[in-house]
């Protein structure tokens, strides 16, 4: 795979490091060293960041919040994310530009997608902060929906695994890997790719998911390259 445009869907938890919380600086600069380099060796990127290593709406429930206010909350998190990695990524000499779904233009600059289809094709690699912009979504449907609209081939969700497994890898011994499978597969398997509404969205817009593990160096640039082991889930 060599692809020209592509999304790539982080976790907030990809950020946190050891301590599955808040920002680690060791795993902020290695991530942001494998998007230069995949930037660098030319292909277009965009990444939306999620925000579960600071704030997830669901948590806020717990907490007496409603739902609205507990996911306002959780975007402006996923914001932190998109700053911190703009930051990461020009350190690691890519030219970077964060966008909000939620308009907050002292902060950084709001998301438009024309816009961000002038930064992607001027070399820059897009960070993408808020999510939709809505609450009772997540940065998964996001990504999707960012995917679909800015002309990406690819939609690749970088995991703590190396692809899409029977069943779950660290729980089942059994558990078997799949190289490839169509978006049909996974629905009739019941395999969880992404969440239930980012899944119809890709499946809609025929868009490859590529699901790949971030927990080793340099798996991004690998994954473009055609080298990293993952799963391909096909239209
Ligand atoms: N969120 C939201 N609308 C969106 C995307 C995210 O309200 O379009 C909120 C929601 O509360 C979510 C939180 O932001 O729980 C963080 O995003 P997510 O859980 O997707 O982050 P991840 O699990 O990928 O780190």
């Amino acid at each position: 795979m060599r692809p020209k445009r592509v999304l790539v869907k982080l976790s907030g938890e990809a950020l946190a490091g050891q301590a599955g919380y808040g920002l680690d600086g060791g795993t902020l600069t290695a991530l942001a060293a494998d998007i230069s380099n995949a930037s660098r060796e030319g292909v277009e990127i965009a990444i939306v960041v999620g925000g579960g290593n600071f704030f997830r709406g669901v948590q806020g429930l717990t907490k007496g919040l409603d739902r609205t206010s507990a996911d306002s909350i959780g975007m402006l998190g996923t914001v932190m994310n998109a700053l911190a990695l703009e930051h990461a990524i020009e350190s690691a000499g890519a030219p970077a530009r964060a966008m909000s779904a939620v308009p907050m233009p002292s902060l950084c600059e709001s998301y438009a997608r024309k816009r961000a289809l002038d930064h992607l094709t001027n070399g820059k690699v897009v960070v993408l902060g808020g999510g939709t912009g809505n609450p009772y979504f997540t940065t998964d449907t996001g990504a999707a929906l960012r995917a679909a609209e800015l002309g990406c081939s690819h939609l690749l969700k970088a995991t703590q695994v190396d692809g899409v497994y029977s069943a779950d890898p660290k729980k089942d011994p059994a558990a078997t890997r799949y190289d490839t499978l169509t978006h049909e597969d996974a629905i009739k398997r019941d395999l969880k790719v992404m969440d239930t509404a980012a899944f119809a969205l890709a499946r809609d817009a025929g868009l490859t998911i590529v699901v790949f593990s971030i927990a080793e160096a340099g798996m991004l640039a690998a994954v473009l390259r055609g080298e990293g082991r993952a799963t391909y889930v096909t239209p």
